[in-house]
């Protein structure tokens, strides 16, 4: 059993790397990949900790998009198997990461005009080292008593169209995917009934005009994933000759609902799907040093 789809501390996940390692030991899981937002600081340590652990671990990130999508769906894009020391990754990581603080400052301001009173220092101090997301911001709420729980702090003020939502500064499409495949990477569109288009129809069609610019595959397997829309995908995987993947997108105890490998249930991924993306991944990588 496999989860490819986890944050860390590095971004708005609860855990450390190792922890990660650690709970992925615990609950019997054979492989992980971390894929924080925006950036691979955890990667060194999420290396170390599962050779240390004997468990197999992928190096990930996970991408927001800039496209326009109906019903405040979202496009979120993995890398998986990206090189950890692509210097040209890490400059469009770091980039993104300041768009993020920058957000964060304007979230705050928000806030603050709605006499809820949080400081830069202490959103600071709550992300750490990590790249700042709006989870910090919920946390932050909870502990003040502003709001009850982090699902109330994104009901009431951070979640799209709430008063102190603001949009993130994101990559297009063809840069996003461009910039995990230089980094030796599969890039892999995240949970795409989050797209929320109507139809699977309309999802397919984005789907497919993505292929073009080297999109590799999707998650098929993810919490709370429609039964139906599942098997819709690994249809449309068969048949265009797309990767699959998937994972619970674990965010310890700041997505309380989602467990590491079980998603909200019964999510249970097999081994065979690690070795069906890495088997792909090196071929595509022994092409390329080919030179085609
Ligand atoms: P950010 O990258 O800062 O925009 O934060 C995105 C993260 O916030 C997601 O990974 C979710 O964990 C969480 N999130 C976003 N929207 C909601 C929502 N409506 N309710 C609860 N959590 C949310
Ligand atoms: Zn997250
Ligand atoms: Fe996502
Ligand atoms: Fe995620």
């Amino acid at each position: 059993m496999i989860d490819l789809h986890m944050h860390s501390n590095s971004s708005d996940g609860s855990m450390t790397p190792t922890e990660l390692v650690l709970e992925a030991k615990e609950i019997g899981l054979s492989t992980i990949a971390l894929t924080d937002h925006d950036t691979i600081d955890g990667i060194p340590e999420l290396i170390e900790a599962g050779s240390k652990h004997n468990i197999t671990t992928v190096p990930g990130v996970e991408i927001s998009i800039d496209t326009q999508l109906p019903n405040n769906g979202h496009l979120h894009m993995l890398g998986l198997f990206v090189d950890p020391h692509s210097a040209d990754l890490k400059k469009t990581l770091d980039f993104l990461r300041e768009q993020r603080n920058l957000r964060a400052q304007k979230i705050i301001d928000k806030l603050n005009e709605l006499n809820i009173v949080v400081t830069m220092g202490e959103l600071l101090a709550e992300a750490g080292e990590g790249s700042i997301g709006r989870p910090h911001v919920a946390r932050i709420l909870v502990g003040k008593g502003v709001v009850t729980s982090m699902q109330e702090a994104f009901d009431l003020y951070l979640a799209k169209g709430k008063p102190a939502y603001m949009d993130k500064v994101k990559l297009g499409e063809a840069d996003a995917i461009a910039m995990i495949k230089n980094a030796g990477g599969l890039a892999i569109l995240a949970h795409p009934h989050l797209m929320k288009y109507e139809t699977f129809n309309e999802a397919m069609e984005k789907i497919l005009s993505l292929k073009p610019l080297g999109l590799d595959g999707f998650e098929v397997y993810y919490s709370g994933m429609p039964e139906g829309y599942c098997r819709n995908l690994l249809k449309l995987a068969q048949e265009q000759d797309f990767l699959i993947s998937g994972g619970s997108d674990y965010h310890g105890s700041n997505k309380e609902d989602v467990r590491m490998g079980y998603g909200k249930g019964d999510l249970h991924i097999s081994d065979g799907v690690y070795h069906q993306l890495r088997k792909n991944w090196k071929y595509k990588m022994q092409a390329l040093s080919r030179g085609n």
